[in-house]
């Protein structure tokens, strides 16, 4: 993701040279109305540095939406939300709408990945002898065995060669010193994995295994993949992701089918690139795939409003639960993404539960599920809404609130950004809502920005704008650890989380309580839906 210099930074270092810290401008700003200033005193520092440190905690390692992290992470949110006393919003009355979500368990079939002439089997490799792989979809057709040897490992040999409909096995000889490092090691046997997979489909083939020990190294062994289900009301009601099985091997196995083909030339001697077909020569990589649901959740709860008619119009707060989980064995923890939102809307919940006054609208608060693979969960919700769309008056969505925007080459310092919050999307469907966050924001105190970064279609809320629901996204700005695995709670600051958190707070509960819910004006659905599309969700202004 490309940063860019964002407007803030360099007027406020100014600032701050002649003025104290920011946190001292917070004394001077005008307080909450008495009607929820006593909820808002929850929201503190100390309480969402508890949330975020349980969310962020190697035992829900990252919370990869389908993973058991995931489970932890949502059981979490749900038994906080029933403390509160809060309602369940799903249809069925429990906190949990559930996404479909699909884990495949993959076990390769002796004799796991073959090569036969009739019925003898020249030559095979199982998992126990060394084979890894991957697999979400089960396989086992015999083609007729294309084996070639090649020195390209950006596969650029394989567009030349003849493999259509062939079952294509890849020996990848490594020239040169062999990288020391691993890191790029394990990089080097990634990209070949796929650019030679790509190309050997591309020239025609069925692709079915790579022999080379660095990509070898860094191949899980068919473990479970998760990927977002079929869905009946779906746009294309399909899987995604559907991995064929592919296999991946050591040199040294890969040297051996070569003798076992009747070539037993070493490898460093061979002419490349080197293609064997042999008439009558067939392989095989056989796999049984199992499929189960597996743990995603949209995480739901309500509010119920305190006024008889508007009790059934909700301002949607949301953020999502997901982060990229455990990857490769390496887990990411995702303190900021989207951890903070998702101890900010704890703390939200937790501050409108002990308020003594209710707002006459409702407030659904919603962790969603599967948003770092395309905004799966906020997409399903927003399909199958558990509340009328047409009843949402405005979605909040908090996504990365925890830090302060710092550049990936030290061309934004972070200390420079104590004060910045981006403003996303609110000006994109209501002028209402844009005015009602400005008019907030005078007791927030922050110096806005604006979508500098170009990512109002980069979080949950694109999907309830796209249907013509006011939004504002909120957003404290990228950093060097975002999407890494360094992304920790010791990084968060504490304060600015509560801040954020609080101001969202005041605008969900005005939101609720005035009595003109946001309009669409019309202009600016016809902006951003384009003329063919139909009339927003939200009432609009003409
Ligand atoms: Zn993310």
């Amino acid at each position: 993701m490309l940063l860019t210099r964002s407007s803030c930074g360099p007027i406020l270092s100014a600032l701050l040279s002649l003025v104290a810290p920011a946190v001292a401008q917070e004394a001077k700003l005008p307080p909450l109305p008495v009607d929820r200033a006593a909820g808002a005193l929850g929201i503190r520092p100390e309480r969402v540095r508890e949330f975020l440190t349980t969310l962020a905690s190697p035992e829900f390692e990252g919370r990869g939406t389908g993973q058991e992290g995931f489970r932890k992470a949502a059981e979490y949110v749900r038994a906080h939300f029933e403390k509160l006393g809060l309602e369940g919003g799903a249809p069925d009355g429990s906190f949990f709408q559930a996404v479909p979500w699909t884990q495949s368990v993959a076990r390769p079939k002796a004799p796991g990945l073959a090569v036969r002439r009739g019925e003898t089997i020249l030559w095979s490799l199982d998992v126990e002898q060394g084979l890894r792989g991957y697999a979400s979809t089960p396989s086992g057709v015999d083609l007729p065995l294309a084996l070639v040897v090649t020195s390209d490992p950006e596969g650029g040999d394989l567009e030349q060669l003849e493999l259509k409909d062939h079952a294509v096995i890849v020996v990848l000889v490594r020239t040169g010193e062999p990288e020391s490092d691993a890191r790029r090691r394990a990089r080097a046997g990634l990209a070949a994995r796929s650019r030679i997979a790509r190309a050997a489909q591309r020239a025609g083939g069925r692709f079915l295994a790579l022999a080379d020990d660095a990509a070898w190294a860094t191949a899980g062994t068919f473990e479970p993949v998760s990927r977002p289900g079929r869905e009946a009301s779906g746009p294309a009601g399909v899987a995604r992701g559907n991995q064929p099985a592919t296999g991946v091997l050591r040199t040294e196995h890969g040297a051996a089918l070569l003798a076992a083909l009747g070539d037993a030339t070493p490898l460093a001697e061979l002419v490349l690139p080197r293609k064997i077909a042999l008439d009558g020569v067939f392989a095989h990589l056989a796999i049984e795939v199992e499929e189960s649901q597996a743990p995603a959740w949209n995480v739901l709860a309500i509010l119920r409003g305190s006024d008889e008619t508007r009790k059934d119009e909700f301002v949607g707060v949301g953020c999502h639960l997901d982060h990229l989980g455990k990857r490769g064995g390496i887990v990411h923890p995702g303190a900021d993404d989207d951890g903070s939102g998702s101890a900010g809307l704890m703390a939200i919940a937790e501050a409108f539960a002990k308020n003594p006054t209710r707002p006459a609208r409702s407030i659904l608060f919603m962790a969603f599920c599967g948003e770092e693979l395309g905004l799966i969960g906020s997409g399903y919700f927003a399909r199958n809404p558990t509340i009328p769309l047409e009843s949402m008056v405005a979605e909040l969505q908090i996504d990365m609130i925890g830090r302060n925007e710092e550049g990936e080459r030290g061309e934004e310092e972070a200390s420079d950004n104590l004060d910045c919050l981006h403003l996303i999307g609110s000006q994109k469907l209501s002028d209402d809502l844009h005015q009602s966050c400005l008019r907030l924001n005078e007791r927030a105190g922050f110096a806005l920005e604006w979508d500098e970064e170009d990512v109002f279609y980069r979080s949950d809320h694109w999907n309830f704008a796209r249907q013509g629901v006011p939004i504002a996204f909120f957003f404290t700005g990228f950093h060097p650890q975002y999407h890494q695995p360094t992304d920790t709670v010791d990084l968060i600051d504490f304060g600015k989380l509560a801040r954020v958190s609080t101001y969202v707070y005041d605008l969900a509960y005005e939101l609720a309580q005035q009595e003109q819910r946001p309009l669409v004006d019309a202009v600016k659905w016809q902006e951003l839906s384009g003329k063919s599309r139909e009339a927003p969700a939200a009432p609009v202004r003409n």
